[in-house]
Order: C-alpha cells, then structure tokens, then sequence
C-alpha cells in the first residue's frame, strides 16, 4: 500500500524543498521498520519543477496476525482465513496513518528548522492513494476532505475489471488537490481521515487516542462539519471516548473564541528580556512567589491549572525539587505555544518524564488532578465567569484536593496605578471579574471554610499603602484530620 505526496517548484523555492518539509532526502531511498512492516521512503521523480515523495508500506502478515490485531474492528472469531487473506497489504488504512506519523513525525507537527518559512507557507500540493478502502463511498469521501479546502477526485476501484456487472468495490483510488494548505496540515488530514475511511482500526482503542485525535485534529476538526463522524470512527466506537472526545472539541471551540485569553498586560511584560535598569516584571515577580510558597511547602508533585502558553512550567522544571508537573489548560493553542515553549518534543527522556500538558476544564471534576501535593492557580480565576467560580472550588479544593493551593489574581484597586502606565498598557479584556482586597480574602476564607483548608495572604509586587499590590496571592494549606476535629 502506498501514497505519494507531490509539489511543483517556483524559480525562489524548488520542488525538491520537500525533501527538507519531510526531513527525507530525496536522493536516498530509506526503510524504517515498524510494527507492522517494513516503511520505505523514496523519491520517483525530484527536481525543481516536480518532486514525489512516496510512502509505501510492505505489511508482515504474519507479525500483524501474531499481534492479534489483524482482524480489524468486527473481525468474526472463525474468520481464521480472513487474518491471512485481507486487503491490509494492499489498501491505505489505519496502518499507513501509523507509518505516516511515525516516519513524517516532525513534519506532521510543523517543523523544520532549515526551511521554516515553507513548513509554515501553504504549497502545491497533490496527494495520491492508488487504494482506500472508503466505508461510504466516494461521497463520504469529499464530505470529509473538500471542507478542507482539497480539490478531490475520488473514482470507484471496480470489484473485477472482467465482470463490470459485479459493480464497484469498497476501494477508490484517491487524488487530492490543493494550494491552500500547509505540509503539516495535509499530513494531518490524512493521519486523521485514513483510518476513518478504513474504518476498521487494528489496534485497540486506547484514551490517550483522544489526545492524538485533538492533536492532529487541531486547525481542522473543531470547525469540521462531519466532526460527530470523523470522531466516532476515529475511535472505533467508543461511545465514551467520542463523547469525550466531543466535549473537549466543544472546550476547543469555546476557548479559541475568546482566543485574546492567553496574552494578558502581566503576561505580555514577562517576555520582555530583563535589563537592569528596568524594575522586574510583574509576572516574573508573580512566578518568583508562587515558587517560594511551593518550596516552602515542600511540594514536589504539582499541579499547574490553567498553565496558559507554559512560563510557570518552564521555571518549575529548572527546579529539580519539583519532580513531576502537570500542566492543564482548556486552550488547546496555549497548549502547543507552551509545548514548544518547553521543546518537549526535544526533551531529553529524564526531562520529559517530569511533565506532561493535558487538556482539561477546571470547571468540571478530573481524576487527572487527583494525588499531587500542590496546585498553582495563576491568574486563571478571573478568567472563568463568576457563577463557574463555584465549579472550579469544588474540582480543586472538594475532588483533587491537593495538599497546598497557591491562588494569585488581580487586586483591581490597584487599576488606579495602572493608568499611570504607557498607552496600550490596558487590563486584559477577557477578565470576568477583578476582585478588591476584601474580596478576595472573603472568596477565599470561604472556601477554605466549605474545605477544610488553612488560608494564607501575601501581596506581590510593590504594596501600595493606599491601594494595596498589583497582584493578591493566597496560599491554602490543608488542614490534617486531627487539627480538622480539634477545630
Ligand atoms: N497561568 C498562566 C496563564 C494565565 S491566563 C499565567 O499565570 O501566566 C488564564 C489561562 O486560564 C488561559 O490560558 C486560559 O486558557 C485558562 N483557562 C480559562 N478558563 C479555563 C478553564 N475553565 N479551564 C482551564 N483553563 C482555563
């Protein structure tokens, strides 16, 4: 089974440029192995005018039927026969999206250090499967890849060219066509929709299958009008995962409509370089004392909710004391800004098996969260609209329930001083609320109250003898089971 993925060149940027978007040079043909078989990677055709990539995977069937896996979603228990005989050598399926993000793994992602402004352009591109197997037909196969912005042929593989009477096979042989879009994206599309079409997956479903879904998905699949579909068949059925699955694509939608979210004023000046002169930035001040409150509270295990684009995480893990942080978020664009942020996919394997980012809404319980020693919730509750307030109390004091809980967010008496700021230095305007003094400590104290937690304040930045600090800090402590009684 094999695709072939091919560009056109231009007098400033060559077709053989793709052998760069690939990270495969097209001189050389290359074999990778992989669970399934062999994946060879060759060039038919590369000069500047028009260059090929093929992608052609030799199946071991015999090691596809020693995984047990061969059978596909449905596969009858007496199909013994059907392990051996299939189309799995022969049809672009599921197994072909695997070798696809295993061989091309960093062009799918976007990267390319040697030419970065063309992984990041759209090209001409023309993708070629000889045979799909397309559950659905030629129909579903432009429902799925024409909202994409493909121009798609999909002609019918008749079952038997001797007896056309037979009628057409399940198979079309597919050729998409498109300017509009990236490498990575089309490379997403088809790791994506592939498998979809097979719809038979060969191996089991497993939940961090959501995770890859939202990732290749990203970009596309929110907005994708077959969305229900793409999703259910990506996880082979699994009610629950494509619920799911569904859910956080709702959360996506959601988060990127008010995609201002993640760059607010204090945020922004943490990315100013540090000069002396200049007084430190408020948000490097902030995350300075978010830090000293987890070492003084001997945390290891931590928690970073609503982690934004990845600052606070990338500090932590200068610290070898924090051994293992979570960083979660409902955006899944901060999500891949903090990932780069960090290189986790360069990271060294001791590094990497520090942290993890998920995705995830504090407004709903999450067995995830549960068993860390500490979370920071760094201006992130002011983002949420005051009656969900109530939810995320109830997600990280009543259900994760870490042992500390460092809170920090704006002190809005201190706006006053704000003015005094450059033009352009506004407050953020995906603010819900911003909280004075007193109320923060009334929000807080509460909680603490309904949790069983001890409550702690601390200002950070300059404190205004007037109007306070720019920036309110709260850190809770829980209370034993002794102290709780005696109480
Ligand atoms: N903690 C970071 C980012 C603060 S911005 C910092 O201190 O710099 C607020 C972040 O909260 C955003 O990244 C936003 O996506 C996230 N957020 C907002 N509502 C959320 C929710 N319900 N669940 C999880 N994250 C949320």
């Amino acid at each position: 089974m094999f695709v072939t993925i091919s560009t056109t060149g231009t007098a400033g940027s060559p077709a053989t440029d793709l052998g760069y978007l690939l990270h495969k040079h097209p001189d050389k043909a290359q074999a990778f192995s992989t669970s399934y078989g062999t994946a060879h990677v060759f060039y038919p055709e590369a000069d500047a005018e028009r260059c090929t990539a093929a992608l052609l995977l030799e199946i071991d069937t015999v090691a596809l039927v020693r995984r047990g896996k061969g059978k596909g979603r449905g596969g009858a228990p007496d199909a013994a026969l059907a392990q051996y005989v299939n189309d799995r050598p022969y049809a672009a399926s599921s197994l072909l999206a695997v070798a696809l993000s295993s061989v091309f793994s960093s062009a799918l992602r976007g990267v390319c250090t040697a030419r970065p402004e063309r992984a990041a352009a759209p090209l001409p591109l023309r993708v070629e499967v000889p045979a799909l197997p397309a559950r659905g037909g030629p129909d579903l196969v432009r429902r799925l890849f024409e909202p994409l912005g493909w121009t798609v042929t999909a002609d019918p593989v008749p079952l038997d060219t001797a007896f056309p009477e037979w009628g057409d096979s399940r198979y079309v042989r597919l050729l998409l066509e498109s300017d509009r879009l990236t490498l990575a994206e089309a490379l997403r599309h088809l790791y994506v929709l592939l498998p979809v079409l097979d719809d038979a997956k060969h191996y089991w479903v497993a939940a961090d299958e959501v995770d890859k879904l939202l990732r290749a998905g990203e970009g596309w699949l929110p907005e994708h009008p077959e969305q229900k579909l793409i999703t259910s068949r990506y996880l082979a059925r699994r009610w629950s995962l494509t619920r799911q699955a569904m859910e956080r694509l709702e959360l996506v939608r959601l988060a990127e409509a008010d995609d201002s979210d993640v760059a607010d004023i204090d945020n922004a000046v943490a990315d100013e370089t540090e000069t002396e002169e200049k007084p430190t930035p408020l948000a490097v001040q902030r995350r300075d004392a978010i830090i000293e409150a987890l070492r003084a509270a001997g945390a290891a295990r931590v928690l970073d909710l609503g982690c934004g684009e990845g600052q606070l995480v990338q500090a932590l893990l200068k610290d070898a004391r924090f051994t293992e942080i979570l960083g979660v978020d409902v955006s899944m664009r901060a999500l891949t800004i903090a990932a780069r942020r960090l290189k986790l996919d360069r990271m060294g394997e001791r590094q990497a098996a520090r942290v993890r980012l998920v995705q995830g809404s504090l407004a709903y319980t999450d067995n995830r969260l549960k068993g860390y020693d500490a979370a920071v919730l760094s201006e992130v509750i002011e983002h949420l609209d005051l009656p969900r307030l109530p939810a995320l109390e109830y997600a990280v004091f009543g259900h994760a329930r870490p042992r500390t809980v460092v809170v920090t967010t704006p002190n809005v008496e201190y706006n006053v001083r704000w003015e005094a700021l450059p033009a352009g230095h506004v407050r953020h305007g995906d603010h819900r609320f911003e909280w004075t003094r007193e109320e923060f400590r009334g929000w807080a104290e509460a909680v603490a109250e309904r949790h069983g937690y001890e409550v702690a304040f601390a200002p950070v930045g300059p404190d205004d003898p007037e109007v306070g600090p720019p920036t309110q800090m709260a850190t809770f402590t829980i209370r034993t089971e002794k102290e709780a009684k005696a109480a």
